[in-house]
Formats: C-alpha cells, structure tokens, sequence
C-alpha cells in the first residue's frame, strides 16, 4: 500500500534507498505518518530535498481519490467545493508525478497545487497553479469587481474574462452555465449539421486533439464515424497557450488508450496512425511500423516549420521553438542552421532506440512539462529498455 500511494517517491528514490528507508522507519510505519517519517529522516539518509513534500502531496492526492465530494447545483459562478489549494516549496512536483519520476527533478522554489474533481467527468484532476488560475480563484473568492481588476491590473477586461472562463473549462470554477449544453442527438447518432457535411461530396478528415477529459470518447466517436467521414485520427495535447487550459492523460491511461486505439485501428480502416508512440505497441507485437507524426516520426524543423505573421519561424507549431525570422534570413538558411538542426536530432535520451527514425517521442509535450528537449525524452514514452537503450 506504501508502495502504490507514494509511488513517484519510490520511483525517485531507487529500489535500494526505498528498502532502507522503509527499514529505518521500521514498526512505526503506518501510512499517515509516512510524509512526515520521511522529513525525519531525510537529512540523515541524504535524501533528495524534495522527497517529503512529494510524499505530502501524493498522500493528499491519495486522499482526495477516496473522497467523493457531490457537486450541488449553484447560482453564480463559484469555486469547486472539492478544490484544494496545497503552497509547496517546490516547482515542477505535478510535473514530476505525472512523468513517474523520470522527468526534470522538481526546483526549489516556492508553488501551489491545485487538486479538483471535474464537475462532469468526476475525475480527479491537479496541476501546478499558473497565474491566470490564481488569478480566476482570487476574483471569485474575492468577489472582486471585474473591470475593477482590469484597471487595478493594468490588463483588459477580456484578459479577466478569459481568467474566469479557462478555470469553468477546467472545472474547478463552478459556472450555472456551464451545465447548459446544446440538445444532444440520440445514442449513437450525430449532430445533423454535421451529418449532411459528412454526407456531402467532399473529403473529410476528423482529427481532435486528446485530452483527459475526451480520452474514453475517442474509440466511441470513431465507430460512430467509420461510415460518415474519410479519415480520422487524435493529435495529443500540448499545454502552451489555449492547450494551457486542458488537461494531459495520465500516463497509464494514455497507453492502455494507445493499445485499445491500436487493435480497434487493425478493424477500421478509417483511424490512421499518428501518434509516434503506437509504434512501441507495433515493435511489441512484431508489426509492421508506420511512418509516426509526420512520416518519419517527429517533424519539428524537418518536414515543418511554423511561420508566424511577424515573420518568426518555428521548428513546431504546438511549443515556442524559434528557429529564426523570415524578414531577416532566407527560409533555406534557417533550415539548414545548427539551431534547426538539434531541432531535427531531437532529444539525446531517444538517440540510442531503435523507433528514433520514425518517433523521437514529441518535443512539444516533453516542453509543456518543463523537460529539456534536447536532453531528456517526453515521460509518456513506455517503450522497454530492450529496445530504447535508455
Ligand atoms: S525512447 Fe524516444 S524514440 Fe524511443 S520510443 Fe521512446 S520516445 Fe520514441
């Protein structure tokens, strides 16, 4: 039970560290006071800095699994009732629990935590607090008056309203609005709208981007449309600008989906094959390999670049990867600098595995959690060490 819930310590630590320290702790271990038997013995033992604020929040994270809290129905807009708000003094924590302590070790600077059960899906959800959450929670709690905070914050009223709007999409502001939803179509049927554009003579290619919250929807909507459009396929979410206010799979999650998406691709030949990690499955099960992201795994800087209207170029579209600006250099000498170049060689940790030519996991999701990119490999790659090498 220790084991499950402080997992992402156990991880950090090392099988052997893990063995002392549990043996140092010894018969007065029991699980509520395994945070704080952790901090007593962290000097002693030369345990990372970090480990008994990380058990701290696993523990509270193992806690508010067990809980469910039932959302009533509200007025105005609100804070979820099963929000929490947890100061750490360590950056990056979320990040590290989620990657299963293989990603960047967290920094030490102060953060907060913010824990939530989804209104709707009822998932538990956490990540480190940015600003504009801080900001949506103080306006509400507060009650602060909107264009009041504009002007004392020197920002537009939009800028508020968007503060507010991302915190009710990610559910731990409560809106009466947002459970108003347009008439849905009958089980296993679609919008009408859209069903006479399907219908239409033209080709039609569904690609949504995943995220935890339309994981379990994926398959079900790629059934529905295996007659109705020509194509269909899932781009995974990176948290950079508007993906910020969404929310990535959990890792096991996300590749028992990869698996289920797999075999349910092999009966319908409408879902293509994208994401560069299906090829892991595929090497697993002796199947023939396909060509990833953009054909030869991941395209940053290689067969795309991102332009933006002032003229910057970048090595991918979904992270900020500057590789130059087009109204001072010539496209073809973007392309071919060094900076571009690292770009295309993708992270160290992937160089050694046999995928690397057609995956090199994805840059912008290894950025979104505050990875080095050109160091360390994206933590939802779960390819065996057989064949990574790393
Ligand atoms: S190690 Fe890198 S290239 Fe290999 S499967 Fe994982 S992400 Fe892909």
């Amino acid at each position: 039970m220790v084991e499950k819930i402080f997992s992402t310590c156990r991880h950090a630590l090392g099988s052997e560290t893990w063995g002392r320290v549990l043996t140092a702790m010894d018969g007065d271990l029991t699980i509520q006071s395994f945070p704080d038997m952790l901090a007593s013995l962290a000097e002693s033992m030369e345990l990372p800095g970090y480990i008994a604020d990380l058990a701290c929040l696993e523990w509270i994270l193992h806690k508010k699994t067990a809980v469910d809290n039932p959302i009533r129905r509200i007025q105005t807009v609100t804070v979820n009732p099963t929000l929490t708000m947890v100061p750490v003094p360590w950056k990056n924590l979320t990040a590290f629990i989620r990657s299963n302590a293989t990603g960047a070790a967290p920094l030490n600077e102060p953060a907060h935590v913010i824990v939530w059960r989804h209104p709707e899906s009822k998932d538990l959800h956490f990540r480190e607090a940015r600003d504009i959450d801080l900001l949506a929670l103080k306006l509400i709690i507060e009650q602060i008056d909107p264009k009041e905070a504009a002007r004392l914050g020197k920002v537009t009223p939009g800028d508020i309203q968007t503060a507010i709007d991302q915190a009710i999409s990610l559910g731990f502001l409560l809106s009466p609005g947002s459970r108003i939803r347009r008439a849905k179509p009958p089980a296993g049927e679609i919008d009408p709208s859209l069903a006479s554009f399907l219908s239409a003579e033209i080709f039609s290619m569904v690609m949504l981007t995943l995220t935890r919250d339309n994981l379990a929807q994926v398959l079900p909507l790629a059934k529905l449309l295996e007659d109705r459009a020509d194509a269909f396929t899932f781009n995974r979410l990176s948290t950079v600008g508007k993906g910020a206010t969404l929310l990535m799979p959990e890792k096991a999650a996300f590749e028992s989906f990869l698996r289920e998406y797999d075999a349910a691709a092999a009966k319908n030949p409408k879902m293509g094959l994208k994401d560069n990690l299906i090829n892991i499955i595929r090497q697993e099960k002796s199947a023939a390999l396909f060509g990833g992201c953009t054909g030869h795994g991941c395209g940053a800087a290689f067969n795309f670049l991102g332009l933006l209207p002032d003229g910057e170029v970048h090595a991918c579209r979904k992270f900020p990867s500057l590789v130059g600006n087009i109204t001072k250099h010539r496209l073809y000498d973007i392309y071919n600098s060094d900076l571009t170049e690292r770009y295309r060689a993708g992270s160290r940790a992937c160089r050694s595995c046999r995928l690397n030519p057609v995956c090199r996991g994805c840059l912008a999701i290894a950025f979104s959690l505050g990875l080095d990119i050109f160091k360390e490999k994206g933590p939802f790659c779960f390819a065996s060490q057989q064949f990574s090498g790393a």
